[in-house]
This record gives structure tokens, C-alpha cells and sequence, in this order.
């Protein structure tokens, strides 16, 4: 028989083992399908495109809410309604963010039955299929990130992200394999992922109509705007998620990946707007970690804990995701460090002896020589703060001293311009001597170098700065 066979075709498939201990997605309503010869692999022709639309999605997502958008042009939005449909979009936002999104594809707090049975019910309010389905695109989300296994990939187009992948048929088989054993052994999602469609029906469109019809007398005002333009403005806010956080703001914790933070997207997206944040740190209950950020999904399951109807609440440590914002400071000063003329490095500078040196200087070339260092001072002699006079005399000799205090001690800025004008090391010159001895024994801070691989010169290390200066070599 054919469905036999289809049978142990699927079974085939599921039975293939996988090293990382994740299993094909099996989908649990049913749908027999071959996933080898997916029409999303086959290219969008005049005669197939119609193929590739997933017009269940399209329905749901584009046709239903233009027949409300038009119909609301003959139907008054009455206050109260108005006001109910509000507080029914936030009770479904919170379904799909403090319950799809923290609780089941993050597991960052534990929940109560109550709980959960209320979350599962507010999630279907906001029409994005079932919490077992959207858990799972998105732990792939955030295990393939940015990849061709990412659901949702940014790097395909802001409204693939957004809207796409869902009007769009995708293979289930390119997106990344999650491990959902846990999600597979919870009854509230199961029930939810069995039930969809009914739940769906009743918690999205029935409650709110008949919740206005009874109250307000507002039948059809319930239906087109509690219920249908609502899901319409759940579904766009939600779906930012997706594409506005993985595309406008900064990048605080890590700038590897697109997730960015940005207050806007947390104001659309009841808090899940600090998105850096959270692909760095997935597991904590918060998105915002500021007092004074805008989370009120943290805030919901906070007050689900003061009732005890949610516990275990995870939180990264402080000192962890202080090291991570650290790192990212450092990571852009390194970025900015490697843009600004440091002089050549030490190692890079030919060596010249001191008879050299000399005989150089003499013959017309402003070298002087500080710290082992030489200098050509030629374009800067004209320049020069302390007068002409007193640079020109030092053409030719050791200024070490004279540098260092002897007749004046130099800024920081003129180490840093100095170290501009480098040309050459003098053989044996003291400084530099003991700055390679200090090299090869590896304890000299002067020597680190940032992850750009330019040389970190702090303020006062530069190597021509030397506190207690040698007398010059050259007196007399
Ligand atoms: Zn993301
Ligand atoms: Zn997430």
C-alpha cells in the first residue's frame, strides 16, 4: 500500500542517526510528506511560483488582516473596545514572550500549571503557530544564527526575515536540528501543538468577539478589532523580533552576529529589543539587565515569582556579562588603536651604528637619537614648540636626558608624535637593549599587542619615555 510505504519512507528518514543526539523534526499532526524533493530546492518559475507560497501562512498572515483593515473603513471603533483590544494585544504578546519565547524555547524560568495553561492559551491569542513549532525555529535560531540553518537569516533580506520565511515554503530539513526532548514531554505543549487549530479559533477570534458582543454589545467591533487587526499588530511586533533586532541598534556583547540592541524594537516587541544581549546570554529570564530599560516581560514573570507561579528564575552572572561588554569595548578601541599612526615597531627599524649616527647627522640629516631611538626631526625642527634653536642642537647627539627633563620634560603627545618621526635603532643603544632583553624574557608590558595586532602603547610606556634619564652619551 502507499501509505505504507510512505510510512517506512518517513521512518527511514527519522531513523537516520544523528552524532549531536537531535532527531528530525516529525511533524505530529500527521502531514505525510517527501522531505528529500522539497519544492523551496527548486528554482521560482512562472509556472511553479504558486507552489512555493505556503498560502496557509499567506492567509493568516496577509489576506486575513486586509479584509479587516478594509472592513474597519465601515465598522466605528468603539472606546471600550478599542481599550480591550489593547489589553488583549499586550495578554497575547506576553503568551508569545514570557511564555513561547522565555519559558519553553529558552527554559530561562519554571512555570506553574496554571501558569503555563495561561501562557499557552495567551500564545494562540497571537496567531504564530504552536509553542512546540516556534520553540523549535527558534533554538535553531539560535544555534545556527546568521546561517543558511537559521530559519529566519537576517543575511537573506530584512523582510525574508520579517515575513519571507513564512510566506515562503521552506524546507524543514535545512533548517538546524534543536534538541526539544523536554518540549516533546511537557502535556501543555503537547495539547497545544495537537489542538492548534481549536485553540487558535477560540483563544484568537472567539473570546475577544464574544468578550465585546457581551460586554459592550460590540459584536463585530470585537471580531474585526480585538480579534482581527489585533493579531494583525501582535504578529508585525513580534515578527521585529526577527528582522528590526537582528538589524537596527548596537552591539554592546558582541558584534560577530547581527542581534542588536535598540530601545524602539523593545518598545514594538514588549522588551525583547535588547536582542545583543540576549543571543549572548539566551538563557536569562531578562532582555533588558537596566533598571531603567523597557522589559515588561521581565517584569511579568518577576510578579508570576512574587505569587509563586513562577520560580527558578535564571540569571547570568554579573561579573560574566560585565566581562562581555568589557570585551566588546576593547574590541572597538583595538578597531580604533589600528587606525592611528603609531610609528613604525621597534623591531621593523634597521640598526645603525653610533659611528653612523654621527656621520649621518653631519652630513646634513636632523637625526636624533633618544632612548636608543633614532629620530628624523627634519619636517619638524620649524615646528617645534621649544623653538628651533633648541631642537638643532640636539641633531646628531643623545637627547635621552635632554628629552626626559634635562632641559625640558616632554608631554605625552610629544612621546606619541615623536615616535612618528622613528628611522632607526641605535646598536647597543641603552633603551632599546633593555626593552629586548625584557622582550625575550616575556615580562614587559610595552610589548602586548591588541587583537588587531598593533603594538598597545599606553600613555607614559612609550619607549622613549624614561624616568630616570642616563647621562648622554655623547657629552662634551
Ligand atoms: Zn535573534
Ligand atoms: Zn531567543
Amino acid at each position: 500500500m502507499a501509505s505504507s510505504s510512505s510510512d517506512a519512507k518517513a521512518a527511514a528518514i527519522q531513523a537516520e542517526a544523528f552524532p549531536d543526539g537531535t532527531t528530525d523534526f516529525v511533524p505530529l499532526r500527521g502531514k505525510k510528506y517527501d522531505l528529500r524533493k522539497h519544492i523551496a530546492d527548486q528554482p521560482i518559475t512562472a509556472a511553479n511560483w504558486y507552489k512555493h507560497v505556503n498560502w496557509l501562512n499567506t492567509t493568516f498572515i496577509i489576506f486575513v488582516p486586509l479584509v479587516g483593515l478594509i472592513s474597519s473603513y465601515w465598522i466605528p471603533m468603539r472606546t471600550p473596545t478599542a481599550i480591550f483590544a489593547v489589553a488583549y494585544y499586550y495578554f497575547a504578546g506576553l503568551g508569545i514572550t514570557a511564555g513561547y519565547h522565555r519559558l519553553w524555547a529558552h527554559t530561562s524560568y519554571k512555570a506553574a500549571l496554571p501558569l503555563k495553561i495561561f501562557l499557552a492559551a495567551a500564545g494562540a491569542a497571537a496567531v504564530e503557530g504552536s509553542a512546540r513549532w516556534w520553540s523549535r525555529d527558534h533554538r535553531a535560531h539560535h544555534r545556527y544564527t546568521d546561517t543558511e540553518k537559521d530559519p529566519y537569516s537576517v543575511r537573506k533580506g530584512l523582510l525574508y526575515s520579517h515575513i519571507g520565511w513564512m510566506v515562503m515554503k521552506q524546507n524543514p530539513k535545512r533548517i538546524g536540528r534543536t534538541d526539544i526532548t523536554d518540549l516533546n514531554e511537557d502535556p501543555v505543549v503537547v495539547w497545544q501543538h495537537r489542538h492548534y487549530l481549536k485553540s487558535v479559533i477560540t483563544m484568537a477570534l472567539i473570546v475577544p468577539t464574544a468578550f465585546c458582543g457581551l460586554m459592550f454589545n460590540d459584536w463585530l467591533g470585537g471580531f474585526v478589532y480585538a480579534g482581527i487587526l489585533r493579531i494583525f499588530f501582535i504578529q508585525q511586533a513580534t515578527f521585529c523580533v526577527n528582522s528590526l533586532a537582528h538589524w537596527l541598534g548596537d552591539q554592546p556583547f558582541d558584534d560577530r552576529n547581527s542581534p542588536r540592541d535598540h530601545v524602539i524594537t523593545a518598545f514594538v516587541t514588549l522588551g525583547e529589543g535588547y536582542h545583543n544581549f540576549h543571543h549572548e546570554f539566551p538563557s536569562d529570564f531578562r532582555n533588558a539587565i537596566e533598571w531603567w530599560q523597557y522589559d515588561p516581560t521581565k517584569w511579568f514573570i518577576w510578579t508570576m515569582k512574587q505569587l509563586g507561579l513562577a520560580y527558578d528564575l535564571k540569571k547570568f552572572p554579573h561579573n560574566e556579562i560585565e566581562k562581555g561588554r568589557l570585551q566588546q569595548l576593547q574590541k572597538k578601541l583595538d578597531q580604533k588603536r589600528s587606525t592611528l599612526d603609531w610609528g613604525i615597531p621597534l623591531e621593523n627599524l634597521p640598526v645603525v651604528s653610533w659611528d653612523d649616527f654621527v656621520s649621518e647627522s653631519k652630513n646634513g640629516k636632523a637625526w636624533v637619537a633618544i632612548a636608543g631611538v633614532i629620530h628624523d626631526v627634519g619636517n619638524f625642527i620649524a615646528d617645534h614648540p621649544g623653538g628651533k634653536g633648541l631642537i638643532s642642537a640636539a641633531v646628531g647627539k643623545d637627547a635621552t636626558a635632554i628629552f626626559n627633563g634635562g632641559v625640558y620634560d616632554h608631554s605625552n603627545a610629544a612621546h606619541n608624535l615623536l615616535s612618528t618621526m622613528r628611522v632607526g635603532v641605535l646598536r647597543g643603544g641603552c633603551e632599546v637593549e633593555i626593552w629586548k632583553r625584557a622582550q625575550s624574557e616575556n615580562k614587559d608590558v610595552a610589548t602586548v599587542n591588541d587583537s588587531t595586532g598593533q603594538r598597545i602603547v599606553r600613555a607614559g610606556t612609550q619607549v622613549t619615555r624614561v624616568s630616570q634619564p642616563v647621562a648622554t652619551a655623547d657629552a662634551a
